[in-house]
């Protein structure tokens, strides 16, 4: 099945434009959201419970971001729940790209965090892989040790505070690499391209789950607080 995603025309963002359409799809649809941050769930979640915060302003890295106090309360409220909820224990990646159509950015010029449970930590693959030099620095630090240059960075410990975590500067960018290893977690018994396989059942599964109000999601309105969303149905 091919997906249906809404392109990036006339130089629009997909994620730009996440808060002032109607959501077409479910992986365009916010299932939380504060002044600054959205949740949605991921297209192509080769997990369930696969989600992702996207900044309603543009940008092309989170490195500046990871210090915003907003940012950490909605990641702090929503990676351990995402754990209870689907098994596992969350871990947090990002692609941080610096320009526009970089293979890094799995197809998306507009900054997010990817929240994804996992029973195994991917970090025995990551430090496997060769042509990349990883660096153990907190996440406030990327900004300055990843200096303007094109970064990836893994956490496994998605509810601190202000986590540590891998990062390796790019000179050579692979495309969707975090999902390659996630396949490599199910012996490549899974495909990891987004735009092959969509994953809608994962997908559908993470939207149920965070839209159904459970007692666990809406705790997130007590530490993070909500913006209502003119189109958003309530459904
Ligand atoms: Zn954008
Ligand atoms: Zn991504």
């Amino acid at each position: 099945m091919t997906p249906t995603i809404r392109e990036s025309t006339n130089g629009q963002c997909r994620f730009c434009h996440l808060r002032d359409a109607a959501p077409t799809a479910i992986w365009d649809e916010i299932v939380f959201a504060t002044e600054g941050f959205s949740v949605i769930a991921t297209l192509g979640s080769i997990v369930p419970g696969w989600v992702m915060i996207v900044p309603t302003e543009h940008s092309m890295n989170l490195a500046q971001t990871y210090r915003s106090t907003e940012f950490v309360s909605l990641r702090r409220a929503v990676a351990p729940l995402l754990g209870r909820q689907f098994g596992g224990s969350t871990r947090l990646f990002e692609h941080g790209a610096v320009s526009t159509g970089s293979l890094t950015g799995c197809g998306v010029d507009h900054s997010h965090l990817h929240l994804v449970p996992l029973a195994s930590s991917l970090e025995p693959l990551l430090l496997a892989e060769e042509g990349l030099s990883w660096t153990c620095v907190r996440s406030s630090k990327i900004s300055d040790v990843a200096s303007g240059r094109e970064y990836l960075f893994y956490s496994d410990d998605s509810s601190h505070q202000d986590p540590f975590g891998w990062l390796a500067i790019v000179q050579n960018p692979v495309s969707q690499f975090f999902r390659r290893l996630i396949v490599r977690q199910f012996n490549h018994r899974l495909e990891f391209d987004y735009r092959v396989e969509p994953y809608v059942a994962n997908v559908a599964a993470t939207h149920r789950l965070l839209k159904s109000g459970s007692r666990d999601f809406a705790s997130l309105t007590l530490c993070c607080e909500p913006v209502a969303l003119s189109h958003a149905s309530g459904g």
